[in-house]
């Protein structure tokens, strides 16, 4: 029977979903540019982009095109054959970064999984077995693959299910001295976020990012950023290690990259992926050509002066909205991020409200997120109108209220 004639609610996630989510009481329905509509025709306006996916807002003309067009051509290949729209949007992401070699996968912790394989793999071939240590950070968030809750190497994600992969070490984001105390010849990588997204939106400092360069240089270790959440234009650049003038060895990519259709990319050099062989690694969807032609307008669209020199502009009107809001309820310690990656930090007297403002905000039409107990995330569409932040932020500011009072 058509899908149209079971009637599903709320309720109805309850008692057929795995219950690892904790979703909103509301059930989209339908998404235009910043705008979305709820099952009892609720129009909100969204500052969560999907977790900082729909870069280009809901159902982008262009997106929505390809997405008719690469339909009606290709949808799959596997990996046995390769097809064009992979080939153009890897040949397009290497003009436009550091990188030469291109790994597709579906998902932000796919992508790492293969830079994390790959840092280890490469290590193993070219300096030693034993070359396997990974330097990674408090409060990061990698994936949720068994190999990536560990590197992110929170307890809570990463505890009860068995033996972890070991040799993973976890030392103070922005703390060069304690990078220094653990790195040795052994050390095969350093993972990092340029802005920890998940762990409350806080950007790596200039000095920690150009001195995690100098480690990895000083002991043949590679430097992978985990750009899945600060890359495709989301700080203002295309990838936030531009901000750094640093160059990587991997950076990985998945969230925006679609624009709301799953896919990502792991990106490195020649020189690193000529230890790869035919089998050594692999994924059956990764390159598929509908993901891939969809990512491909995605980033025609994104790496353009228009959309990234116009992300520095809503920052500037988030920023100020928000400055007024903290002027007339003092609720926040802190603004930071970088670009469209913001975070509003709740001051000391406000901490651990955060779910509260996300649940009221969402009662008064607004889709914001979390970064977090103290911290509120947006993460809005690189395009989103000037009217529409001003109207998602009257509506914040009346969230604020009716917590408060
Ligand atoms: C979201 C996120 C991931 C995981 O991506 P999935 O697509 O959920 O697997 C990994 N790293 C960072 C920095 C993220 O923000």
């Amino acid at each position: 029977m058509a899908a149209e004639n079971l009637a599903v609610s709320r309720e109805t996630f309850d008692n057929v979903i795995l219950p690892v989510y904790a979703p909103a009481q509301f059930v989209p329905v339908k998404g235009k540019g910043s705008r979305v509509w709820d099952q009892q025709g609720k129009e909100y306006i969204d500052f969560s982009g999907g977790i900082a996916v729909t870069a280009l807002g809901h159902c982008h003309p262009a997106l929505v095109e390809t997405l008719k067009s690469q339909g009606e051509t290709l949808w799959h290949t596997s990996n046995v054959f390769t097809n064009e729209p992979a080939l153009r949007l890897a040949s397009k992401l290497i003009a436009a970064t550091f990188a030469e070699r291109v790994f597709f996968g579906n998902s932000g912790a796919e992508a790492n999984e293969a830079a994390f394989k790959l840092a280890r793999y490469y290590a193993c071939k070219k300096h030693s077995p034993f070359k396997s240590k990974i330097i990674a950070f408090h409060n990061a968030f990698h994936g949720r693959t068994l190999f990536t809750v560990s590197v992110g190497g929170q307890p809570k994600y990463s505890d009860g299910f068995g033996p972890k992969p070991a040799d993973i070490v976890h030392v103070p984001f922005n703390d060069l001295a304690a990078v220094k105390a653990v790195i040795d010849d052994h050390t095969c990588a350093i993972v990092v976020e340029p802005i920890q997204g998940e762990g409350g939106v806080m950007p790596a400092t200039q000095e920690f990012m150009q001195g995690l360069r100098e480690l990895c240089d000083q002991h043949n270790a590679l430097l992978v950023l985990d750009e899945v959440q600060s890359g495709m234009g989301r700080s203002g650049k295309l990838f936030a290690y531009e901000h750094y003038g640093i160059k990587p060895d991997i950076i990985t990519t998945a969230k925006a990259l679609g624009g709301g259709f799953p896919v990502s990319a792991m990106l490195t050099t020649h020189e690193i992926a000529s230890v790869m062989a035919p089998g050594v690694h692999g994924t059956t969807y990764g390159g598929n050509p509908l993901a891939c032609a969809i990512a491909e307008t995605a980033l025609d669209i994104i790496n353009t002066p228009e959309v990234l020199n116009g992300v520095d502009a809503r920052r500037e009107q988030f920023v100020s909205a928000l400055q007024k809001i903290n002027e007339q309820f003092d609720i926040f310690s802190e603004i930071r991020g970088k670009g469209l990656l913001l975070g509003a930090v709740l001051n000391a007297q406000h901490a651990s409200k955060a779910r509260d403002i996300l649940n009221a905000s969402a009662a008064e039409g607004l889709m914001v997120l979390t970064a977090g107990s103290d911290v509120i995330r947006f993460v809005p569409s690189l395009v989103i109108e000037p009217t529409d932040i001003a109207e998602g932020m009257a509506r914040f500011a009346r969230a604020i209220a009716k917590v408060l009072n």
